[in-house]
Parts: C-alpha cells; sequence; structure tokens
C-alpha cells in the first residue's frame, strides 16, 4: 500500500461526518497507520446516500443516483470487494432526452451527431465549429457560468445543454454560478488552450496515452443501490472506529489534544470536518471566549430538491424509456427539473413488468414547489408526465424524499466562503475542513476531499 504506519501511541484523528468523504478519510487514515473515530449523529453511514429496498421490488435512490467510474472510483470498488455488485449503467442509457418546444428530443451524443441532429440550428453548429479556432485569451476575472458558455458556444447551446445540464448536476443557474468555481476543468481549459473543444481534444489524448479507455468515465451503481459503496467503507474500517447517533456540536484544542462535547474523556491529535456547509455553520470552535465562527457558511445557497421516485405499469407508460433520463431547459417553463428512467438505467429496480422514474423539482429555479407537500406536487407532476411520456395513470407506487438544503451553488461569492474556511484552518491548527462545501460537489470529488484531507491530518 506505500503507507508508512506511524507509532499506535498517538492520539486518535476525529472525523466529523460520516459520508463518503468523511468515510474516504477514515480509510486513507486507517491504511496510514493511524488510529480515527468517526463521529455521526445518523443511525447508518453513508450521509446524503441512501438506497432503501420497498416491496415488491422497489429500489429506491433518495440521494445521488450514480456514480462516475473514475479511475479512483474503480480501484476503491476492487479493494471493498465490490466488483461482484458493480451494475454497470445499461448501453441505453447513453441516450440522454431534452425537452425543446414541448417535445422530448434525443441530445446528440457524438461531434457527427451533433453536426446531423435536427436539434440546433446550422448556426449554432458553426459557432461550434468555430470554437475550435478560438485563441487563447487572457482571463483576469471569474464571471457567470452562462455568459463563460456563451461566449464559446452562443445561446442556443447554453439554453439547451448547458443549462439543463446544471439543473442535472447542481438544480442551478448558470447565470449565478461561477464558472471557475462551478466548472473548473473547463475554466482551465480555456486557459490552456482558449477552445474548450481543443481542451476535450488533448483530454481525450491524454487518457489515451495513459492507456485509459476513451470518453467519459462509465457510470455505475450496485446491485443494492449506490449505498453499498458507503456501506462497504465503513464495514472496512477496524471495530469501534464508527460512533454513529453522535453528533459533535463543539470542539476545541488543549495542549493535550483537540476535545469533543460528544467525548468529553477522550483525546484527539487532529480534526477533520467532512460536513455540509450548514452543519459548520453551527459548530462551536475553539475554546469558549474565543471561539472561531463558521456561522457565514450558513448563507452558502443549497436550494431545496424534492425526488420523486414513481412506479408504473409497463404498459401505463408510452414513452420506450429508452435512455438515462430527460432534463427540462428553464427556457421551456416546465415545472419539472427533469426525469430520470431508473429502471432502463440500472434494471432490477422496479417489479417484473413495471418502471421506475424519479422526478426532480425545485431547484434554484422553483423552490417553492420543492416545499410543498406531496398532494400539491403530484397533481402537477402527472399532468407533466401524462403530456412528456404518455404516463396517463396514476403511479402504482410513489416514494417522496425532501433535500431542504441539496447541493452548495458555486456562486460568484464563492471565494468570500472558501477565505472563510482558510481562516478558520489558519486560527486551529490541526483542524481541516472538506467536502462538497470546498472541494466539487460529484461522488468522485468526495473520494478526492476524502484523500486531501487525510493528507492534510498526516502532515506534521
Ligand atoms: C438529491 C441529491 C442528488 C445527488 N445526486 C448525485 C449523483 O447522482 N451523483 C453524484 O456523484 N453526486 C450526487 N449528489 C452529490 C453527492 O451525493 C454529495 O455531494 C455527497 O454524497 C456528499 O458527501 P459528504 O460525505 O461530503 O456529505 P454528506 O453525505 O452530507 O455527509 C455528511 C455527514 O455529516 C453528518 N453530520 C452532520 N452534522 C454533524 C455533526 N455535528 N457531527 C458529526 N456529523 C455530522 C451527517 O449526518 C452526514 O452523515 C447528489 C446530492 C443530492 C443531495
Amino acid at each position: 500500500m506505500g503507507h508508512k504506519s506511524e507509532p499506535s501511541t498517538r492520539l486518535p484523528i476525529a472525523i466529523l461526518g460520516a459520508g463518503l468523504t468523511g468515510l474516504a478519510a477514515a480509510r486513507q487514515l486507517v491504511r496510514a497507520g493511524r488510529r480515527v473515530t468517526v463521529f455521526d449523529p445518523a443511525p447508518i453511514p453513508g450521509g446524503v446516500i441512501r438506497s432503501e429496498r420497498h416491496e415488491p421490488g422497489w429500489l429506491v435512490e433518495s440521494g445521488p443516483n450514480s456514480l462516475q467510474e473514475t479511475p479512483a472510483v474503480a480501484d476503491l470498488v476492487r479493494e471493498l470487494g465490490l466488483e461482484h455488485h458493480r451494475q454497470p449503467a445499461a448501453p441505453a442509457a447513453k441516450n440522454r432526452y431534452i425537452l425543446r418546444g414541448g417535445l422530448l428530443r434525443r441530445l446528440p451524443s457524438s461531434p457527427p451527431a451533433f453536426l446531423r441532429s435536427g436539434l440546433f440550428s446550422t448556426r449554432t453548429k458553426l459557432r461550434v465549429l468555430r470554437e475550435f479556432f478560438r485563441p487563447r485569451r487572457p482571463r483576469l476575472q471569474d464571471l457567470p457560468l452562462a455568459d463563460f458558455f456563451c461566449e464559446h458556444f452562443g445561446p442556443e447551446l447554453l439554453a439547451y445543454a448547458l443549462d439543463p445540464f446544471v439543473s442535472g448536476i447542481y438544480a442551478g443557474d448558470p447565470s449565478r454560478l461561477s464558472a471557475r468555481h462551478a466548472f473548473p476543468s473547463l475554466w482551465k481549459g480555456e486557459k490552456e488552450y482558449g477552445s474548450l473543444l481543443r481542451a476535450q481534444l488533448a483530454a481525450s489524448r491524454a487518457k489515451r496515452a495513459r492507456g485509459e479507455p476513451p470518453g467519459p468515465p462509465p457510470i455505475i451503481s450496485f446491485t443494492d443501490g449506490l449505498a453499498e459503496l458507503p456501506l462497504a467503507l465503513a464495514a472496512s474500517l477496524p471495530r469501534g472506529t464508527l460512533r454513529l447517533e453522535t453528533a459533535v456540536n463543539q470542539l476545541s484544542p488543549s495542549p493535550d489534544g483537540w476535545i469533543l462535547d460528544a467525548a468529553p474523556s477522550e483525546r484527539f491529535d487532529r480534526v477533520i470536518l467532512a460536513l455540509p456547509a450548514p452543519a459548520l455553520a453551527r459548530l462551536g470552535l475553539g475554546p469558549p471566549g474565543a471561539r472561531t465562527s463558521l456561522a457565514s457558511l450558513n448563507l452558502l445557497e443549497h436550494p431545496p430538491v424534492t425526488a420523486l421516485f414513481l412506479g408504473y405499469p409497463r404498459t401505463d407508460v408510452e414513452h420506450p424509456l429508452d435512455g438515462f433520463g430527460m432534463l427540462c431547459p428553464s427556457a421551456e417553463k416546465s415545472p419539472l427539473l427533469g426525469v430520470l428512467f431508473n429502471s432502463t438505467l440500472f434494471p432490477g429496480r422496479a417489479p417484473a413488468g413495471h418502471v421506475a422514474l424519479t422526478v426532480m423539482l425545485g431547484g434554484v429555479r422553483q423552490p417553492d414547489l420543492a416545499r410543498q407537500p406531496l398532494d400539491s406536487q403530484l397533481p402537477i407532476v402527472e399532468k407533466a408526465l401524462a403530456t412528456l411520456l404518455g404516463a396517463r395513470r396514476p403511479p402504482v407506487f410513489v416514494h417522496r424524499t425532501h433535500w431542504p438544503r441539496a447541493i452548495p451553488q458555486y456562486q460568484m461569492a464563492h471565494d468570500s466562503y472558501l477565505e472563510v474556511i482558510a481562516a478558520a484552518e489558519k486560527r486551529l491548527p490541526g483542524m481541516h475542513i472538506g467536502g462538497p462545501v470546498r472541494d466539487g460537489i460529484g461522488l468522485p470529488a468526495c473520494l478526492s476531499a476524502g484523500a486531501r484531507l487525510a493528507a492534510a491530518a498526516l502532515n506534521p
């Protein structure tokens, strides 16, 4: 494993949060020979990753639905012995539908398909071709993602490609997200190549040179759902590492180690805070009378999202559901953010003869709709699904999950939040903060955040 063992007499490291970020940090530290205690108020590990089986054969994902299998994810799946449960997305899932003019249209999945597609105008296609020759220009300041993207590809691609994509990932608004923080790879690509298309080509070549398969990483889950990953990670840790149903509200450094209110008789060498912004904002940090506050992180916008998992007899839905799902651009004024075709994406998520869909509602676009009760949401959703997918009867299975604060929005002011975090770490040496509040929101980014936090905590 290449890690040097530390003497076991050293104080353990405390990790707050047993979501994917905290568990990934714990795994790295244990592999480096350190003792670790992971605290979480929840009864099970995994944070927002929640997979539940419901009779007679529904598999509901309330939080994330799929995972990009980057090389780090592939290694972890192998190390945890999860290969036999690994479930790649079905081939049909390469189709993605976009709502345009009230109709579902297939999003082209390759450059030739884009040029042939009737989804975009000739003017936009020419504009995209021209982007390939865009020279490098200095860019001194961050700007809204929408402006950045429009500069490269024009307004039609912004409205019917980026906007729905951003809804699918951030439940966000590209005119309010920061180009530099929300899509750092695009930002870096422009800086190095001028053209995002040339940057993409260079990235594909570099991948090929490393012997990695071409194209984006595969999309995967597990036969019992995504929760298998955090559960396996947690099970790989030494017994007693996890302290569930235990929230930490206050922590403070002392000459003989960090003291946590949840474990007052114990001392810890370092503390890792793998928590979302609202939980960080509530913490009491440092000695009473000289508290360091992360309260301003509560201002970081996290729009509400409601996930409605709906089950239908196959014959009640006319659409072939031959894809990953559909996304609704804001220009279409649909009440839905998008719909995942769960039972196509990962077979085995619905009883025989049935299909499962997950409808996403709310986000920055319609936060009030996300907050409404199921009785108000369902008629709106049923009406939309009747028109869009030909689902003319009510669903036979309904499961609703409301996320009051779903996903952090890396907006134009994001630097100020990063400064608050960095300043707190400076004031309280030995405290390390990471996860989606700072390191990116996807699950692979959480694994990298865990590795970064562990490395920081091992640093003398
Ligand atoms: C609805 C939704 C859909 C998503 N879809 C996808 C997707 O399809 N693919 C993808 O890659 N990503 C997706 N994401 C993003 C991804 O799931 C998250 O970014 C990731 O799971 C966050 O993991 P985490 O460990 O950093 O935080 P969390 O999962 O939020 O875990 C933090 C943990 O900290 C605990 N905690 C809180 N307060 C305290 C305290 N005081 N002391 C100790 N512990 C505390 C909580 O109980 C929780 O278990 C989605 C997110 C949401 C909300």
